[in-house]
């Protein structure tokens, strides 16, 4: 049997990765996940149960219970499309509340671990590299200024420039700082701002390494 091909995108809040991720997976014919809207998925989940966000055991019972199902562009929690309830500024908030708590990431990684087992994915988070697959062929962080990335996240989803430099800065915080499989740039992943880059040169640039380390997505055997 082909050895899948893992490539692992990391990065924070408005780097890019969703953009480029889906359009690398796609020219790749590559399944791609998503795992930021895992944690968001939970996030809802507790907020519409109202579960604190200190109740650590029941947001974990929440995270080994839910079904979560990632479409290219949709995303279902226990058979309900709740794409667009978990793209709100709140719900970016809980999620990264979530995330600090060790049940919750073990019960998504878990899930994560199995989806990228037999087939080829591009996987996008702030553990990709780093803790979910550390053995994945194709390791890139991608990063941006922070007014540069807080300027993207009001094209896509509107609202204050201000309001949301806070909102990112104070997720990215929490991100970088939690005991949990912190985000960080694994020692062996390529490194790549995008702050003046367009989508499509960084897609690019992802495929020439993807490329350059497989057998035209294919993994090389040695
Ligand atoms: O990528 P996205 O902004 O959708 O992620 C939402 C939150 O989920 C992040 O701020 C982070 O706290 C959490 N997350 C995580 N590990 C991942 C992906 C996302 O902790 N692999």
């Amino acid at each position: 049997m082909e050895k899948r091909i893992v490539v692992a995108i990391d990065g924070p809040a408005g780097a890019g990765k969703s953009t480029v991720a889906r359009q690398v997976a796609e020219r790749m014919g590559f399944l791609y996940i998503d795992t930021g809207a895992m944690y968001r998925a939970i996030a809802l989940w507790a907020h519409r149960q109202g579960t604190a966000f200190d109740d650590h055991l029941n947001l974990t019972q929440l995270a080994l219970a839910a079904d979560i199902e990632l479409g290219p562009e949709q995303v279902f929690l226990n058979g309900e499309d709740v794409s667009t309830a978990i793209r709100t500024p709140e719900i970016a908030s809980a999620a990264s509340k979530v995330s600090v708590v060790a049940g919750v990431r073990r019960a998504l990684v878990e899930k994560q671990r199995a989806m990228g087992a037999r087939l080829s994915v591009v996987m996008e988070g702030r553990d990709i590299a780093t803790h979910v697959f550390p053995d994945a062929q194709i390791k890139i962080f991608l990063d941006a200024a922070a007014d540069v990335r807080a300027a993207r996240r009001v094209d896509q989803l509107g609202g204050d420039i201000l309001a949301v430099t806070q909102e990112i800065q104070a997720r990215d915080h929490r991100d970088r700082t939690r005991t949990e499989a912190p985000l960080l740039q694994a020692p062996d992943a390529v490194y790549l701002d995008t702050s003046n880059l367009p989508s499509d040169e960084v897609v690019e640039a992802i495929l020439q390494i993807v490329r350059a380390r497989t057998s035209n997505g294919k993994a090389v055997t040695s």
